[in-house]
């Protein structure tokens, strides 16, 4: 089976889309700490939540029980327009390399949004529908999460209210443009549209913003708005259950022909796409049936995993939000703008956290903007897709585990997630082309400042 003809790409029937989702934490030995509200300290329960996240949402949020969760049929009609997305075996990439490994990539990056956030943002927006409300807020960074929610309002003829980190929102004003021609307004943040934009905008005037500015003023936003909740792309664990279609679709096709990786490898920001890819074959791994190893791939300049620390934290700056027990940076941790701004985030979700720290999530791993802007200028050349730069992470991280290989002669199989295109990029590929770009990487102070402001909670591990 396994020395079948592999094609380049293996498509799946229509009918292979998942009709559920798959929720590792009900096959996690521990479960992480659980979310603490602010004021109280005392765990959430669902009544704290339902201000803020739809009541359906609310429930899969704190769902450590049910293993399948039913992907709504409207959901899966929309997943029908994009999905199966492909499964490509990198061949050419291989031939590059010289190796004998087998590599494998997922590529979510086929669709208007332009990465796997649409995966979840479509069943976000179908929940607030179905719950009768107006619209929803949301926070992005380098704007992929805003283009899918605004993508899915659109579709379900829901309002959309974009707060869009600063320094992207200047960077990228298409998908300025695309956001507010699906219909949603798009404002930048920190702004003086909220108490909270006003309070961090006086203490610190010329902030390029980040995403945890961003979110504090969307979750005012949506509070203090009659009919509308907040969502959010990544970090929580409804986003892994909803992109827990792309390990379900991964494995799917690599089973059609007797392949199994040796090696997930997701590029982490909020830990989304490798919590999707990853679900499926860390389900395996939980029941003993099966050990691929986990990678996660960050960025030198915002390396919450390789060198945050595993703490209760809040997950916005503003801290307004729910404390979550994770890897972070510390909430008022604003990294270097670099070009990765789907990385940019101080935490790291909850579930991926408690994984690493269990040892299930085996490494964890920091590289340089440089030398992923290498690996992702190697791969457009032979693959011929230009990869976004979050996505160039795990190439990065892929190609220097299959040179391992070449090393070793081992044969493994890799697979990683490209989660998305490079197209609204090219300042960032500009840049790298005319030898502008810099490294940056934070110094221990740096970090320590970070640190220093993580909330101090006495009696509580
Ligand atoms: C948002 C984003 C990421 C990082 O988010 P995760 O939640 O860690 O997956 C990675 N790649 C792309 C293309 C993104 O848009």
């Amino acid at each position: 089976m396994a020395n079948k003809n592999i094609p380049y790409k293996i498509n799946l029937e229509e009918s292979d889309i998942p009709q559920a989702w798959y929720n590792v934490r009900a096959d996690m030995k521990t479960q992480h700490r659980p979310i603490l509200h602010p004021g109280t300290l005392q765990p959430v329960v669902p009544d704290d939540l339902r201000p803020v996240f739809c009541d359906e949402l609310v429930a899969q949020e704190l769902d450590d029980k049910n293993r399948f969760i039913e992907i709504p049929q409207p959901v899966r009609n929309f997943y029908k327009m994009y999905r199966p997305a492909p499964l490509v075996r990198a061949y050419f990439l291989e031939k590059e390399l010289d190796t004998p490994a087998k590599i494998y990539y997922k590529y979510e990056g086929g669709n208007t949004s332009g990465s796997h956030k649409l995966n979840s943002s479509i069943a976000q927006a179908y929940y607030a529908k179905e719950q009768g409300l107006k619209g929803v807020t949301t926070e992005t960074g380098a704007g992929q999460w805003g283009t899918a929610l605004s993508m899915a309002c659109g579709y379900f003829g829901l309002d959309c209210r974009v707060y869009m980190v600063k320094v992207s929102a200047e960077q990228k004003p298409y998908r300025k443009a695309v956001m507010e021609t699906y219909g949603a307004t798009v404002t930048a943040s920190p702004s003086d549209t909220t108490n909270i934009g006003k309070k961090i905008l006086s203490e610190n005037p010329d902030t390029t913003g980040s995403l945890g500015c961003a979110i504090s003023e969307a979750v005012e936003a949506a509070v203090s708005t009659e009919g509308y909740r907040y969502v959010l792309g990544s970090v929580l664990n409804q986003v892994l259950i909803h992109q827990s279609v792309v390990g379900l679709e991964a494995k799917a096709a690599m089973e059609k022909y007797g392949e199994y990786p040796d090696i997930v490898i997701g590029c982490a920001g909020g830990g989304s796409n490798l919590g999707g890819l990853m679900a499926p074959f860390m389900g395996d791994r939980l029941a003993g049936k099966a050990s691929p190893y986990f990678i996660a791939v960050e960025p030198a300049s915002c390396p919450s995993l390789t060198r945050g620390r595993f703490a209760y934290d809040f997950c916005d700056t503003g801290k307004v939000t729910p404390l979550a027990k994770m890897y972070t940076l510390g909430s008022s941790f604003i990294p270097a703008s670099n070009h990765a701004g789907g990385l940019r985030y101080h935490g790291m979700s909850p579930i991926l956290s408690q994984l690493y720290h269990d040892g299930y999530l085996d490494e964890a791993r920091a590289v340089g903007q440089l030398s992923v802007f290498d690996a992702a200028k190697t791969f457009a050349r032979v693959e011929g897709l230009l990869p976004a730069p979050e996505s160039a992470h795990a190439i990065r991280a892929a190609i220097d585990e299959a040179l391992k290989c070449k090393e070793s002669g081992e044969a493994k199989t890799i697979l990683f997630g490209l989660t998305g295109t490079g197209y609204f990029d090219l300042s960032a590929y500009m840049q790298y082309n005319d030898g502008t770009m810099e490294d940056y990487v934070p110094t221990d102070e740096d970090l320590q400042r970070g640190f220093d402001g993580l909330p101090d909670l006495p009696g509580v591990e």
